[in-house]
């Protein structure tokens, strides 16, 4: 087992990763910005070093003050959280050379996953259905034309190196295709200095469903049932829930065994989600995510297992602490993403929190790194806290999370509270009806 764990992340997730190395008994370091310095988690760690000023560049992704970081304290592992470098192959690559475990799966399965078209090849490979499309990047008009006609319209151009939703276009029509080709080309250098693009079959009415899977390295793999994060905004997750309303058990335990298969085939190390569009019955992959996520709380509420304990044990070499047959699923978990945004606009709102109350009691799970009096930076993402409701099945699990978040208290700064608040006493939610459009449609037509 590990001596000692750097954090090379901020935030709720910081502090998550943090109590997960007490509780095993490791030590903790937690690496800093100047911006950072009041932090919750730079208060708990047992040593912290500020690595830089507040731009993330400089700071949360400074490899190599990171790697100083780890030489000085003498930690022999690093978990990067979600975002930052956790999904970077060559900060995998140059801890391997310092002979520090990278808490993650390994740098060729990073690289894989991290670009879109690898993964879809892979993941065809390895059993997984996937969207209709192109074979591979698609570079002029006449072949995007062939291809679209092809599966069919509409068509969806998304950029190779895609992220955080950026770098996609809808095309309707054969007029529209070679539009939608320029400015999702366009888009995607300006946003990853790569403008390769492929095409898929536009979905319009789709879930998002992803898989909660595990690999030990070594050829065993297993699943942890699926998410359902269909509610968004922009292509980011609001809402998310365990199971999804929409999936019965047989659809849960074949895509669960396609997922875990997958992984084990692969050889895959650690936590991963494979992401799916579900429509109509089928699913279709869209992406592997090789790290922990941010709503990974719903899937340890329905489980009872801590991820991040199974992370750390995996990557020192320790196996998972359970088979497919140990896991037993448990009622039913929702998770509300608390960020520091105007509820309507989204715009975000930095400031100073001047009261912080959480809500308790039974089933009731609140992962934040902010206290009453913290003053909330403006260099990085809003979210501010996860709110996590488990209760015996859905309804339950509704009924729990309207009264905890009546009780929630944010002071000081605006919160996407009142939007749960609106949305825990709406009917298509209360009936688990809803797509990756619901969100959307409705802040158009409430406003
Ligand atoms: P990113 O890595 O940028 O987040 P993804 O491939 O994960 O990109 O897609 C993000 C979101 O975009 C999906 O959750 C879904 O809302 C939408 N999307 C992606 N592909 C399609 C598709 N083929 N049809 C319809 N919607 C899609």
């Amino acid at each position: 087992m590990f001596q000692k764990i750097l954090i090379a992340n901020r935030g709720e997730i910081a502090l998550r990763v943090l109590r997960a190395a007490k509780e095993l008994g490791i030590k903790t370091v937690v690496v800093h910005s100047t911006a950072d310095a009041d932090a919750m988690h730079v208060r708990l760690a047992d040593e912290s070093v500020c690595i830089g000023p507040p731009p993330s560049r400089d700071s949360y992704l400074n490899i190599h003050q990171i790697v100083a970081a780890c030489e000085i304290t003498g930690a022999d592992a690093v978990h990067p959280g979600y975002g930052f470098l956790s999904e970077n192959a060559k900060f995998a690559d140059i801890l391997a050379a310092h002979h520090i475990t990278f808490i993650g799966p390994s740098a060729e399965h990073i690289r894989i996953m991290g670009d879109k078209i690898e993964a879809k090849r892979t993941a065809k490979r390895l059993g997984i259905p996937c969207v209709p499309g192109s074979d591979g990047a698609v570079t002029d008009e006449a072949e995007a034309k062939r291809i679209a006609a092809d599966i069919g319209y509409p068509v969806i151009i998304k950029a190779t190196a895609g992220g955080g939703g950026r770098g996609m276009k809808v095309a309707r029509t054969e007029e529209d295709l070679i539009e939608a080709l320029q400015t999702a080309s366009t888009e995607a250098g300006a946003a990853f200095g790569n403008d390769s693009v492929y095409i898929e079959k536009y979905l319009e009415k789709p879930r998002h469903i992803e898989l909660q899977v595990f690999g030990d390295g070594a050829g065993k793999g297993i699943h942890l049932g699926e998410r359902d994060c269909s509610l968004q905004r922009r292509h980011q997750k609001v809402w998310e829930e365990a199971f999804s309303p929409a999936l019965n058990a047989e659809e849960r335990a074949r895509i669960g065994d396609i997922c875990a298969k997958a992984v084990a085939d692969l050889g895959y190390s650690g936590a991963g989600t494979i992401e799916f569009l579900y429509e109509d019955g089928e699913f279709y992959f869209i992406e592997m995510n090789t790290r922990l996520q941010v709503e990974h709380p719903v899937t340890e509420a329905i489980t009872g297992l801590d991820l991040v304990h199974e992370q750390i044990r995996v990557a020192s070499g320790g196996g998972l602490s359970v088979t497919q047959a140990d896991v037993k699923f448990q009622g039913h978990a929702i998770e509300c993403r608390i960020n520091a945004e105007d509820p309507r606009t989204f715009v975000p709102s930095p400031g100073t929190i001047t009261h912080f109350h959480t809500p308790g009691g039974l089933g009731i799970r609140v992962d934040s790194g902010v206290y009453s009096g913290y003053r909330i930076p403006p260099y990085y993402d809003s979210l501010i806290g996860k709110l996590i409701v488990h209760g015996r099945n859905r309804v339950e699990c509704m009924m729990r999370l309207r009264r905890a978040l009546d009780e929630f208290v944010v002071d000081g700064i605006k919160t996407t509270l009142p939007l749960f608040r609106e949305l825990v006493g709406n009917r298509d939610i209360a009936n688990g009806d809803y797509d990756i459009h619901w969100l959307e449609k409705y802040l158009a037509e409430s406003d």
